[in-house]
This record gives C-alpha cells, structure tokens and sequence, in this order.
C-alpha cells in the first residue's frame, strides 16, 4: 500500500501527511505507550475480525497513566477507529493494528512535559515466529526490564530497548528467541511474549509480579484451558531449572499466537517435538480467533460488516 490511510491527532489522513518535527520527545526519550492488535481475515466471508480489540484499549487506557497520557477516546471508540481504519485501507488479509499515545513536545529536556499525541496505523502481518516447527530458545544475558525502573507491564514504548537487546542477541546466537528473566533470576517472558510450561498435565506460567507484560493471549489461553478443556493455570515464580525439565514449553503474544518451544538453550523439550497440550491450545487458539466457536464470538470485532457481530458483543 503507497501512502496508507492513517489516524493522527483526531483525523484520518494518509501517511505522507501526517508529520512528525524531529524533536519530538518520544523519539528521544521514549516516552509513549503502544499497543498491539490482531485482526484476523476470513476469505470466505470478505471479514476481518479483530481480536480481544477492546481489552487491548483498556489495557491501554490504564498503562497511558504511567506516563501522565490521555488517550482521546473511550476504549469502544478507539475499537471504532481501529474498524475504519481496516475499512479504509481496504485490507484483505491479516492485519496488525498498532496505536501509540506519547509526548510530543518539542523540547529537549527530561522530563514528562504536557504535549501529547495519539496517533493509529495498520499495516499487512502474516506470522511473526514460526507457529509450526517448533522454536530454539535461549536464556537471556539481558535481565528482564525491573518494575521500579520501567514498568514491564506498561508497553512503554523506551522499554522496548530491553526487548529488542534480547531478541537481537537471541537470533545472534542462533535461536529463534529470548527468554528473559527478571532480577531474582526468576523466568519472566520472552522479548514480546509470555512463556506457559507443563509440568504433570498442569500450566504454569510466571504470575503478574515476575516482570511480565499482563498479556491478553496469555489470559486467553488461560480462560481456553479452564473453559474449554477443563486445566487450570497455576500462576507463580518460575525457576530457570524449571525450563529444562517442563514436558512442554511454549511462548504466546498478539504478535507470536501460540509457537512451541523444542529446544532451550540446546537442551531438548520434552520428547523434542512439540507438545501435545501446546498443540491443542494452538488449535483452540485459532479457532477461536477465526471466529470458528461460537462462545468466544464477543471477542471478535467484525470491520466490514459490524452488524455480524456475535450477541453479547461489549
Ligand atoms: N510481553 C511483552 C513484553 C509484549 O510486548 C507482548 C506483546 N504485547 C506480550 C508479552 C504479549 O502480550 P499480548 O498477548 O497482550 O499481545
């Protein structure tokens, strides 16, 4: 797409339009807030649907806090300019919505000043790791991201450094990604996912106080494994150790859907292949967000034609 339609400062407008000064304070300091949405393309019925869209606002709404941002609308209307913007650009396959609220100020200087932005985009994305043959991890040398220096759970955009350090020296060393541990040596995430092991037939995954974004697929693959297949999640610290002897490991995210692990850091998962509670959950996964079961249609937002929306629809 050569200038895409894009929605910037309370108006669409193509890309080419909408411009940035170079001092803008986010671009220095790193002071905004994004978020990250999946919508999903269904031929047959010329739809995209995206997913858990409302949840993602909210969770935006409430990160916006820790740097004193405002978003410009309701989290329902937000999902609204999301929808148009599919609309607009005409989309026919899977998409990425990305928003991203951040100072603007023009100023040098460190500090939180009150100009601010907002500013939303959607582009084309296929798959962002390789779901199907099962993905080399590696334990980071970067220490996840420390709550009381920058909050992990906020997707605060100058926090990507960390993630970007251990995702660049993972695929440097030769695996397809990082896992990321936190201070106490605790197993935290990987650079823009969250990890789940199974341990006797039961999920485990670091709980919210480990450092880890409070992800959306991971509270979906949670709410899927108790509902749907009757599992319950245990959510606690993580040894490291734990890693290696888990019958099954798998990293999920917007961005990352659900991708089993085989290996970590060169020793073999499970029987090395991946594992068979990880493959259901994938399935269900995307089920769910392809709309094909019933009970999870309240999670799909539909662009082009919004009346199809499932009842019960938030
Ligand atoms: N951890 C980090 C650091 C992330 O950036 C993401 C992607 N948003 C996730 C986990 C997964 O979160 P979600 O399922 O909400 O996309």
């Amino acid at each position: 797409m050569a200038d895409p339609i894009v929605y910037f400062n309370d108006k669409y407008m193509p890309d080419s339009e909408a411009r940035l000064p170079l001092l803008t304070h986010c671009l220095h300091y790193g002071t905004g807030v994004f978020e990250g949405i999946r919508g999903y393309y269904d031929a047959g019925a010329g739809e995209i649907m995206l997913f858990r869209a409302k949840e993602h606002f909210e969770r935006m709404a409430q990160n916006v806090k820790f740097l004193d941002l405002h978003l410009p609308l309701s989290p329902d209307d937000l999902v609204g300019v999301a929808a148009e913007l599919v609309r607009k650009n005409g989309f026919t396959g899977d998409v990425y919505v990305r928003p991203i609220s951040f100072k603007s100020s023009n100023k040098v200087g460190v500090v939180l000043p009150k100009e601010e932005s907002f500013a939303m985009v959607v582009v084309a994305l296929g798959r962002y790791l390789d779901t199907q043959k099962g993905l080399h991890l590696g334990v980071s040398s970067w220490r996840r991201l420390q709550d009381n220096a920058i909050p992990g759970r906020g997707k605060i955009c100058g926090g990507y450094v960390n993630s970007a350090l251990a995702a660049q020296e993972a695929r440097d060393r030769g695996f397809d990604e990082a896992i990321f541990l936190n201070e106490d040596g605790h197993v935290a995430e990987g650079s823009a996912m969250n990890l789940f092991l199974v341990r006797q037939g039961r999920l485990v995954t670091p709980d919210v106080s480990q450092g880890i974004l409070e992800g959306i697929t991971r509270e979906t693959i949670i709410t899927l494994a108790q509902d749907s297949l009757g599992i319950s999640t245990g959510t606690r610290a993580v040894d490291r150790s734990e890693l290696y002897v888990a019958d099954e490991v798998f990293l999920c995210g917007t961005a990352a859907e659900v991708a089993p692990a085989i290996r970590i850091d060169g020793r073999q998962v499970g029987n090395g292949q991946p594992g068979r509670l990880t493959l259901r959950l994938q399935k269900l996964y995307e089920d769910v967000v392809h709309g094909r079961m019933t009970q999870y249609r309240q999670w799909l937002v539909p662009c082009y034609h919004p009346a199809a929306r499932g009842a019960g629809a938030a």
